[in-house]
């Protein structure tokens, strides 16, 4: 997928920050970027460790994972291991701004835990649809609900 050319000064980053009424910060532009180039969702532990030559204590990072977080730029999942880890929240087909205008697209896309070795993987292309009955909890409505399929990956049961 190609990206616009960063022609203007502030970068797709810092535009992406601004837009959700945050200040583009050094420390939140750095966890945006790391967690960009991850493939998988990355705990607060791993991301206070591969950010540790900028400076920023532990503290710093996790408060800027919870600011981001509920400003909607990151979502966050326990993926049944009592660890939270955070992932970039990547815009559907339309602006994920508007996302919580429409209920019906309230399922962001599942987790694959490894229940052998504890890996995680993206399930990115996959969905699971839940219709929103008037039985569906709120908290799906909202997408504050993660999703994740538990089993063997291919190097545990290959
Ligand atoms: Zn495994
Ligand atoms: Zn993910």
């Amino acid at each position: 997928m190609a990206r616009a050319p960063a022609a203007r000064s502030a970068t797709p980053l810092v535009e992406a920050i601004r837009a959700r009424g945050l200040r583009a910060t050094a420390p939140r532009v750095a966890v945006l970027e790391l967690l960009g180039r991850a493939r998988t969702p990355q705990s607060h532990a791993s991301i206070a460790e591969a950010l540790l030559g900028s400076g920023w204590d532990r503290a710093t990072i996790y408060r800027n994972l919870v600011a981001m977080t509920e400003a909607g730029l990151l979502r966050r999942a326990d993926l049944g291991d009592h660890v939270w880890r955070f992932e970039l929240r990547r815009p559907g087909p339309r602006a994920s701004a508007h996302a919580h205008d429409r209920p019906e697209r309230a399922v962001e896309h599942p987790h694959f835990l490894c229940d052998s070795c504890g890996e995680v993987t993206c399930l990115a292309d996959s969905a699971v649809e839940i219709r929103a009955g008037a039985a569906v909890p709120r908290a799906v409505r909202r997408k504050r609900v993660a999703i994740q399929i538990q089993g063997r990956c291919d190097r545990c049961a290959p």
